[in-house]
């Protein structure tokens, strides 16, 4: 197994990659802490862990509040001991996200709390922990919009992910010498939840889809099983990467018809 003996803390490990990524790394030999706002949904992950054969347990963090991710540090090493791996993947794209003119304070506002300042926090609680073990491994969820303009608009987001994207980036530099590796997964477009409803019409997903040389949206298994590999012993030489894993859509400047 390729994370036997290690212990993983996922946020927004209720819905999407992050539950995806729990289920996978369960299999893989760690013990996971669950961590989200749906509490409901968490606990079903948790379940399905558990009646695999695996271990976990639920933790309810808002990871927008300083204290909340103090405390989904702590209970995890209280827990299980320790904490080897950091998936800071929590985030959200509001409807009411577009350009610079529609989107509202409140929205960006909204946006930053939890997509940047998330992450933040989960590196400020989370680089000590990983430091008492010995080392770790922290991955941030970005996305390919942090490294492509779209015409369809939502500026908050695409903002957000930039910011995911160079404090990984800075945190890999600093951190590289206690054996804590960091490094951004970018996503290409994904058929979840976050992004369908956002693309809530064919028309929309087709205008999407033109731009993705596969042409087809991207699963949540497919970004666990890069996760899992950011996780692992087997990336050992990699930090500070901005991971792409993307059906290709960073590539193309056209793509097959
Ligand atoms: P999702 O909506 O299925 O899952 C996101 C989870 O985060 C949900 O369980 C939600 O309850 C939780 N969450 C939201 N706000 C929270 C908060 N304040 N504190 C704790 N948990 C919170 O979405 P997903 O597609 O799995 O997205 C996961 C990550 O991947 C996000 O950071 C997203 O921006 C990024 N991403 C998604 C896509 C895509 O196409 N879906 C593409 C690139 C990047």
């Amino acid at each position: 197994m390729r994370l036997e003996n290690k212990v993983a803390l996922i946020t927004g490990a209720s819905s999407g990659i992050g539950a995806a990524t729990a289920l996978l790394f369960a299999q893989e030999g760690a013990r996971i802490v669950v961590v989200d706002i749906n509490d409901q949904a968490g606990q079903a992950i948790v379940q399905e862990i558990k009646e695999g054969g695996g271990e976990a347990v639920f933790f309810h963090a808002d990871v927008s509040k300083a204290a909340d991710c103090e405390n989904m540090i702590r209970y995890a090493e209280a827990q299980y001991g320790a904490l080897h791996i950091l998936f800071n993947n929590a985030g959200i794209m509001h409807g009411d996200d577009g350009d610079a003119m529609s989107t509202s304070e409140a929205i960006f506002d909204l946006t930053y709390a939890i997509n940047v300042k998330g992450v933040f926090f989960g590196c400020k609680y989370g680089i000590p922990a990983l430091a008492r073990a010995g080392g770790g491994s922290i991955i941030n969820t970005a996305s390919f919009v942090a490294h492509l303009g779209a015409a369809t608009p939502q500026l908050a987001y695409t903002a957000s992910k930039g910011a995911v994207l160079s404090m990984s980036r800075e945190l890999a530099v600093i951190h590289a010498r206690e054996n804590i590796r960091v490094n951004a997964l970018s996503p290409g477009p994904l058929r979840t939840e976050l992004l369908m409803s956002f693309l809530d019409t064919d028309e929309k997903k087709q205008r999407r889809l033109v731009h993705v040389p596969m042409g087809r949206f991207g699963e949540a298994k497919e970004m666990a099983q890069a996760v899992l590999f950011l996780a692992s012993d087997e990336s050992s030489y990699m930090t500070g990467s901005e991971f792409l894993v993307d059906g290709g859509i960073t590539a193309a400047y056209v793509t097959p018809e």
